[in-house]
Formats: C-alpha cells, structure tokens, sequence
C-alpha cells in the first residue's frame, strides 16, 4: 500500500445521543498493517465511535480522518461488519455475495471468483446455494464477515466479530485476521470479550463510558501492569531464601516467585543458576487484559 499517515485518526471525538454523552473527547490512531483492538465493555461507545467512522453519524465535535480522507470518502478501501447482521434473507448465499459485490464494483466474473475462494475459506463451499435465512447464527456471521472482505477492501472494521461463534469459528476468524494482516491489510476489531482478542492485537484503545482508559502497544500495556513475578517450572523445591524474593506459592505444577522492589527477573534467573537449581520454564507473568481493565478502572487512571 502506498499511502502515508495512519490508516485511521480519531481526535477529541465526542458524540451525545439527547443529552446522554456516548463518546466523550477519545483520541487515538491505527498505524496501516496493525490488528488494532478497540476494546471496552458493552455501551462504553465502541459503535458509536465506529459508525461515525463509516459516516452513519456526524459527531459533535472532533475530527476522523479515514484512510487520509474524511468519512465516507474512501468506502471503496473499507470492509466494514457492522454489529446488527442483516443480510437478504431470501437469496441464496452466492447470489446474495454476488449482488454484493457487484454494488462494490466487482464485474460479475470476479464477483464469483471472490465469493468462491471466500466460501472456501470459511468453510461455506457447501452452502453455496443454501438459502440464508437457512444458515445458523454463526454461518451467517461468517458470511456477512465474506461479504466485507469480498471486495478486497485495505481496511476492515469488524464490529463485535466474534459475537455469535462457537471456539472452532473464533479461531477460524483469528487464523483469518492474521491472513488479512500478512497480506497487508489492516484491521480494527471492536469487542468487549477482551479475553478473545488479545491475543490477536498489537495495539488498542480501551474506552470506558466513552472514553478512553487505556491506549498504545499491548505489550507495553502488559509490561507495564506485570505484577512483578516470575512462573517457574522446577523439580527442585523453592523457597524465599533466594535473593530478591518476596513469596513462593506453588501453583499449577510450578511456583509463582513474587519479587521484592527493585529486585528484576533476571536477578531471580542467575540467583537460581548460582544454586544449581534445575529451571525447566521461566516466565514473567502478565495479568490478562480484562484484569488490567477492571485494576485501571477502579484505581481510577493508567497510572
Ligand atoms: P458499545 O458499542 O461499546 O456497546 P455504543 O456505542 O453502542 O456502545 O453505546 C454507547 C452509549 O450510547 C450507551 O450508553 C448506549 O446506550 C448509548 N446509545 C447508543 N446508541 C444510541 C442511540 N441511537 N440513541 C440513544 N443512545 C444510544
């Protein structure tokens, strides 16, 4: 891809529904060819912030930029699964993608092709010609996932993608968002199942009541809310006679070491080496986003 700057900037959005502040004054950028999680519970303001990127609203104050242009310019580029999934119900799946994507632009030829190798993909060659008010919840949701991507767009914007799936079409749909990825493209999930995407995304905002509690790398993120232990996986016994140690616990088949203030995991490592202790895993521990959240929240900043 050719173009410079961000794929999307977000500056001091804020959008109000009669009185009632959705999005208030949230700011952030997803770099071109990043999984970029916008991340929050349910009604913190994530689809409101997405449908103001799609032009479905004016905010009422501050500026998005999609792509270098304003909303609604560059549709073309973009592959967007909204959260309500409407789709002709009547039609058949490939007649449906075929109309779709003809009203994309594709000619009727590559519109088939695409839809072909797309059902393929998601495992939907055998409800080509299935009605789709016949497909399940999940099927249709990997359709209308088809359906944003047949176009070939630069940018995707999957709201709550992950919704209505069962754990093998969870990670049907993560195996494909890094497929996207590899091939350039970047893409923006909206989810409030922090658990499901973070291991999927380099970067995220993640809003509360509209505004953003979190923002930047997801490692850095993490690094910065570690907890100070290390897991060890050792036949040896562990105790708190090591240096640097604050507490032993065993847990799962090994020991969470809690270091003491200012003491690092590598002070941890060679004070196991210097005693012969036989290491088999050595792993500083991160929290899960989602606990990161609730300690952020109720601490009441990022610190
Ligand atoms: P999310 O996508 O994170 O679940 P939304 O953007 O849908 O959050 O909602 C943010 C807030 O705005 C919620 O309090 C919701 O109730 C409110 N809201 C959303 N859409 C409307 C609307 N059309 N009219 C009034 N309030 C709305």
């Amino acid at each position: 891809m050719s173009s410079v700057g961000p794929a999307l900037e977000v500056r001091s959005l804020t959008k109000r529904y009669d009185g009632v502040t959705a999005v208030n004054d949230l700011s952030f950028e997803v770099h071109e060819g990043e999984i970029f999680g916008l991340l929050g519970p349910n009604g913190s303001g994530k689809t409101t912030t997405i449908r103001t990127i799609m032009d479905i609203f004016r905010p009422d104050s501050g500026e998005v930029s999609v792509l270098g242009e304003p909303p609604g310019r560059s549709r073309a580029r973009i592959g967007y699964m909204p959260e309500e999934r409407g789709l002709y119900d009547n039609l058949k799946v490939m007649e449906v993608l075929v109309y779709l994507a003809r009203l994309k632009g594709l000619s009727g030829s590559v519109a088939r092709r695409r839809s072909g190798d797309l059902l393929e993909r998601f495992d939907l060659a055998d409800r080509a010609t299935d009605k789709v008010n016949s497909l399940s919840g999940g099927l249709r949701q990997k359709l209308q996932f088809v359906v944003c991507l047949v176009h070939d767009p630069d940018l995707l914007i999957l709201d709550e993608p992950f919704n209505a799936l069962d754990p093998i079409n969870v990670a049907l749909f993560g195996e494909i968002i890094r497929e996207l990825q590899s091939a350039g493209k970047t893409v923006i999930l909206s989810s409030h199942q922090l658990n499901l995407v973070e291991a999927l995304c380099d970067r995220i905002v993640l809003i509360n009541h509209g505004e953003a509690v979190l923002y930047g790398p997801l490692t850095e993120i993490k690094r910065r809310h570690s907890p100070d232990a290390v897991r060890v996986v050792t036949p040896d016994h562990l105790d708190e006679e090591l240096p640097g140690v604050g507490r032993v616990e065993e847990r799962n088949g090994g020991y969470v070491v809690t270091l003491e203030d200012g003491a690092g995991p590598q002070d941890l490592l060679r004070g196991l080496v210097g005693r012969g202790v036989s290491v088999e895993a050595f792993e500083v521990v991160s929290l899960p986003l989602e606990e990161i959240f609730v300690s952020v929240v109720r601490g009441g900043g990022d610190g």
